[in-house]
């Protein structure tokens, strides 16, 4: 989508601070890290949210999170953890209209979330 800003940077028209890259999977750096380590990990099609991917995008969804769990291991997060999360519509608390797992590390997290 032309007015998406992760489609522009899975063109390459944006240049994010990227950490994995695949044909079809990019990961970043979080521009407003909500953690010492915030990664975002992007298909690079365009879904508007994680209920509008299918049947035919499983292969995708499951190599986002093994893309995940690869960055969390490269960047030493895999002893003390970290935490996927997706954001859906209002109520998840999405801002941006393309599909994206956060990965949070660093930190203590907290559960329940606010
Ligand atoms: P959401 O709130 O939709 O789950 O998450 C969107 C995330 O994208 C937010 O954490 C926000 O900081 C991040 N973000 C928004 N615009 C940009 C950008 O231009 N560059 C980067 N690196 N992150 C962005
Ligand atoms: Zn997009």
């Amino acid at each position: 989508m032309s007015d998406c800003v992760f489609c522009k940077m899975a063109a390459k028209e944006i240049v994010p601070q990227t950490v994995y890259e695949d044909k079809d999977i990019l990961a970043f750096y979080d521009i407003n890290p909500q953690s010492p380590a915030h990664i975002l990990i992007i298909p690079r099609s365009h879904f508007e949210n994680i209920l509008a991917v299918g049947e035919s995008e499983a292969g995708l969804l499951g190599r986002m999170l093994l893309a995940a769990n690869r960055v969390a291991a490269d960047k030493g997060f895999a002893e003390d953890g970290f935490r996927l999360v997706i954001n859906c519509n209002a109520h998840g608390g999405q801002s941006v209209d393309h599909l994206h797992i956060h990965l949070l590390a660093g930190r203590q997290m907290k559960w329940p979330p606010g």
